[in-house]
């Protein structure tokens, strides 16, 4: 076995077992496997063990690797900060954008996706860790930006994206899981329905599917430690 195969099943083991832990069913949260830094031999190692989704922060880089692999059923997803100018490499080469928190990147993306393909799958990255974080839209702005985002009809809007502010206090972790949870939730009794919580990462995807997680988003663990700053 390769090490990324050694390394993706002992992440689906811990998924499972913090799933069972508080009483979910593992198969009710996805496995986002992030290859930002990685090259395409990397990704296709790890599709052989079989991981199809994949997450990508920049849009060049992103978009070759998909170009390289098109010969596989792989799902992309980008989950970086989106710059207006990378808009439309990013509508056409991806399945899923995470990072949504402006009204304008979401309109240049339905815009730009090409209209025979299926509507982009796309979440609203909020900020729940307040002063500390300056990227995601703050959760007073959440419901107005739901409602513009899923008028829009070349994007379907699955749910809502965080990356809390790293901390050792898991009690104030917690608590930013829990309110993109209640966030979804409010949507949710507003009529919006939504079926993702995109959070959860290498170093905390416990309290993340505990707070109630579909999707966790994992580089490090699997693909090792990456020697770009990024
Ligand atoms: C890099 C990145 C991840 C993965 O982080 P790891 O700590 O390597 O698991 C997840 N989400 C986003 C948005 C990222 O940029």
């Amino acid at each position: 076995m390769t090490s990324i195969a050694f390394n993706l099943q002992a992440v689906r083991r811990r998924i499972a077992d913090a799933a069972h832990a508080c009483g979910r069913h593992p198969d009710d949260i996805r496995l986002l496997a992030v290859s930002k830094t990685w090259p395409a031999e990397c990704v296709a190692e790890a599709a052989d063990a079989g991981q199809t989704a994949f997450g990508e922060n920049y849009a060049q880089e992103g978009a070759d690797k998909v170009a390289a692999l098109a010969s596989r059923a792989l799902e992309w997803h980008f989950i970086g900060p989106l710059q207006s100018n990378k808009t439309r490499l990013v509508a056409n080469a991806f399945d899923w954008v995470h990072s949504i928190d402006r009204l304008k990147i979401a309109e240049r993306l339905a815009a730009q996706r090409d209209p025979a393909r299926p509507p982009l799958n796309v979440c609203l990255q909020v900020n729940v860790s307040g002063e500390a974080s300056k990227s995601g839209v703050a959760p007073e702005a959440v419901a107005a930006l739901a409602h513009a985002v899923a008028a829009l009809s070349a994007l379907r809007l699955r749910g809502l994206m965080s990356i809390p502010e790293p901390t050792d206090d898991m009690a104030l972790l917690r608590q930013r899981f829990a309110k993109l949870r209640m966030l979804r939730e409010a949507l949710e009794r507003d009529g919006l329905a939504l079926d993702t919580l995109s959070m959860g990462m290498s170093h905390d995807l416990e309290p993340a599917i505990a707070e109630g997680a579909t999707l966790v988003r994992v580089g490090t663990a699997i693909f090792g430690a990456r020697s770009r700053a990024h």
